[in-house]
């Protein structure tokens, strides 16, 4: 079957969320045609650095890791990283929703409920608000998991978690452009055996691939999809 995607809109809270989340289905996508953009709603990684109150500007690793996926679109805002609860939800929801209404997305990925991170949920709301039914184009949206978010909302108990019901099967190429986009991002990566590693990466993609007996894969969670 032939698929329905043709305009896709990557929605993530932070510069590396599309990478961790669906790095290797971006490349593969945009090999087969798919136009592909990316909103990302942060522009700093203040929580992350060590007086815990740097900031860095993240624009040239997004662009560089978006190159290398095959994203053709960016839009990077300025929200502060771990401070998207102090943004009202409407200012959040506007910003998605009018990329959405400029760029037309047929399909949504975006950041699952089931992560720890509230920033993650709280983009994952505005997604859903953005692409709700009757408002505009999208026909389709899933949620993506991110290693160290998704899986440590796991650990910690949140309920529901993530229960992918979808699976994109991957060549060793893609999950390879993956590995090269998140470098771009360089200090994100971590030793193993944090999640966060280039081997943590690659384990949770033979795990999906495994779960649908293919070679490696990219689990989602469908939020909605509608057949035409
Ligand atoms: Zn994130």
């Amino acid at each position: 079957m032939r698929r329905t995607i043709q305009r896709l809109l990557v929605v993530a809270a932070h510069g590396d969320d599309e990478t961790l989340g669906a790095g290797g289905t971006i490349a593969k996508l945009a090999d087969e045609g798919v136009t592909v953009a990316l909103c990302v709603l942060t522009n700093d990684d203040g929580s992350r650095s060590e007086s815990g109150n740097g900031v860095t500007n993240r624009i040239s690793a997004i662009e560089l890791a978006a190159k290398i996926l095959g994203i053709e679109r960016i839009q990077v805002n300025e929200f502060g990283d771990n401070r998207l609860d102090t943004v009202g939800h409407l200012e959040l929801n506007r910003v998605v929703e009018r990329e959405v209404r400029d760029f037309e997305p047929d399909t949504i990925f975006t950041t699952s409920m089931a992560d720890l991170s509230v920033d993650h949920q709280l983009v994952s709301r505005a997604a859903r608000v953005a692409g709700r039914p009757g408002k505009g184009s999208v026909k389709q949206i899933r949620a993506y998991e991110i290693r160290s978010a998704t899986d440590i909302g796991e650990a910690s108990g949140l309920q529901p978690g993530f229960r992918p019901n979808c699976w994109e099967s991957l060549d060793e190429q893609h999950v390879d452009r993956k590995l090269e986009a998140l470098r771009a991002y360089g200090k994100e990566l971590e030793e193993w055996p944090n999640p966060r590693s280039e081997r943590g990466v690659r384990a949770l993609a033979e795990y999906r691939g495994s779960q649908v007996a293919t070679g490696l894969a990219e689990a989602f969670e469908i939020v909605r999809t509608v057949h035409q």
